[in-house]
């Protein structure tokens, strides 16, 4: 079969012929109908730091997909041949104090599908049936590839009471843009777009945010304050990863807000806790994963009902062998979500 392969410990990938994956008695092999880019792709395509500590090439990469079963292991119960899923992508043990209460999305032992093992930029990929979400028979195939990324976003917003209140995105590449549409969906009284790219701030914009700020010409919180009547955000949801943006975030916040932190700084970030959390009596909220699966009904609720539409968002579409077109674009941030097609 046809994959985009990380094919060595450096900057790029290839397309290459690789063997069809043989699949255990709790797995199924998944015909992969569209699959989409995702910031952890870029980072293991330009070889980051910590993408050279993290995976082992060579490997097909490539975690977001969706598409259609064609073989079911022995022991597999809910799932048959024909089935339309998409998958969760944090494979997990099952047995470690987290998991053991629930908080599959916290587990200890978490493995990630195309970081970690094979992945889906490829015409087929195997995986845990445990891992599988059945999707609506009409959700568009590249919708339906772009639900584990809107998980990210429903998991940051939802995480606290969002109707009534304003909410701040800082950092609007594709999961901050589908953030804006569900706070707005959540029933935020604003939803305050910010980043350093006017391409991404006008998605934003489409999804519904109420103003959008490019930071690198107004002042953010400035304009915060003055959107707020003086009493900053109820809410920061922070995609950045940017120190500075960060920084700002926990200055545009007002006393008793929720600050949800769902990017990956590179490194340590500085923070002025005692006037910055303590004093003003900010919540901080590490943000990871995805609730299994309770996130994943709420992003099949929200695009079902049209509550949230990401039409907008999905920007670009090519053939799987065309896969340097769409990580260019990514790279350049020239687009919003890049979907290949197997
Ligand atoms: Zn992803
Ligand atoms: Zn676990």
């Amino acid at each position: 079969m046809k994959a985009v392969v990380k094919h060595k410990r450096g900057y790029g990938a290839e397309l290459q012929l690789i063997d069809i994956p043989s699949i255990k008695e709790d797995e199924v092999l998944i015909k992969v109908k569209a699959t989409s880019i995702c910031g952890t792709d870029v980072h293991i395509y330009t070889w980051d730091e910590w993408s050279q500590n993290r995976v082992n090439p060579p490997y097909a990469f490539g975690h977001e997909f969706s598409g259609e079963i064609v073989e079911v292991g022995n022991k597999v119960q809910d799932f048959q041949i024909g089935d339309y899923v998409s998958a969760e992508t944090h494979l997990v043990c099952g047995i470690c104090p987290q998991c053991m209460t629930g908080q599959y999305h916290i587990c200890k032992n978490t493995k990630i599908i195309g970081v970690d093992t094979q992945g889906c930029f490829a015409e087929y990929v195997a995986l845990p049936a445990s891992n599988l979400w059945k999707n609506p028979v009409d959700m568009p195939i590249d919708v339906a590839s772009i639900q584990e990324p809107m998980g990210n976003a429903v998991h940051t917003v939802l995480s606290g009471e969002v109707v009534g209140k304003t909410v701040a995105i800082i950092g609007c590449g594709p999961i901050g843009i589908m953030a804006v549409g569900v706070a707005k969906a959540a029933g935020a009284s604003q939803v305050i777009a910010l980043d350093l790219n006017d391409y991404r701030l006008e998605l934003a914009g489409k999804l519904g945010a109420t103003v959008m700020i490019n930071s690198s010409k107004t002042d953010p919180v400035r304009a915060v304050y003055d959107l707020t009547d003086g009493n900053g955000v109820d809410i920061v949801c922070e995609m950045s990863g940017h120190p500075i943006a960060i920084d700002q975030g926990f200055k545009m916040i007002t006393n008793g807000g929720r600050f949800s932190i769902l990017s990956l700084p590179s490194k340590p970030v500085p923070l002025n806790i005692t006037d910055d959390i303590v004093f003003k009596g900010v919540t901080v909220q590490g943000i990871t994963g995805r609730q299994m699966f309770k996130t994943w009904q709420q992003v099949s609720r929200l695009l079902e009902s049209g509550q949230v539409d990401v039409k907008p968002l999905i920007t670009h579409h090519f053939p799987l062998e065309e896969y340097e077109k769409g990580f260019d674009l990514m790279i350049k941030g020239e687009c919003g979500k890049v979907i290949l097609l197997p």
